[in-house]
């Protein structure tokens, strides 16, 4: 099997500090942890929607955290495999995934680690979208120095205007 790609932390030092054991992503072995989870941290459930920081870690498990919790603190420091926010939605008796994106400015996944993403929730069992319902793709400009959320396939520096690379780039930049 193809080695898949992991992706080391690029966000805040100041937010890498705050990385402890105690605030690391909740592991999701079976559907049943969701639930396990949701009661434990006493999550608000609004309108049959609860929407979670996830992370793919490199063991390629499922680890998730309160919504307002930085990645970097969900995987404990560690690098990933994917990280975004995942929406879990409770229809009838059921929980299933509605919504999921690779949105982590701490990590900046690739699109394609959809991938692996969909391997985790095949092996849940877990009803899914087929793809991320929201993808972003992360630049890194190296004028500048600028993390970028490109938009609009415009890949442009949102700081300095230079032109951003077409392929993903992060890795450019040195682990925080
Ligand atoms: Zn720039």
């Amino acid at each position: 099997m193809e080695k898949i790609p992991s992706y080391f932390y690029v966000g805040s030092k100041e937010i890498r500090t705050r990385v402890h054991k105690e605030y690391e992503g909740y592991k999701i072995s079976q559907i049943e942890d969701i639930q396990r989870w949701i009661e434990n941290t006493n999550q608000a459930v609004v309108n049959e929607h609860l929407i979670a920081t996830f992370v793919i870690n490199e063991q390629a498990e499922l680890l998730i955290s309160d919504r307002h919790s930085e990645h970097v603190m969900c995987a404990g420091g560690q690098a990933v495999l994917s990280a975004g926010e995942i929406t879990f939605s409770f229809e009838k008796e059921k929980i299933v995934v509605s919504e999921i994106s690779n949105q982590s400015t701490g990590y900046c996944p690739k699109p394609s680690s959809w991938e692996i993403v969909e391997i985790v929730l095949n092996k849940l069992e877990i009803e899914h979208p087929n793809a991320f319902t929201s993808a972003f793709e992360f630049r890194y400009c190296v004028v500048c120095e600028t993390k970028n959320l490109v938009k609009e396939e415009v890949y442009e520096c949102i700081v300095c205007g230079s032109d951003l690379d077409l392929e993903w780039n992060i890795h450019k930049m040195k682990p925080n």
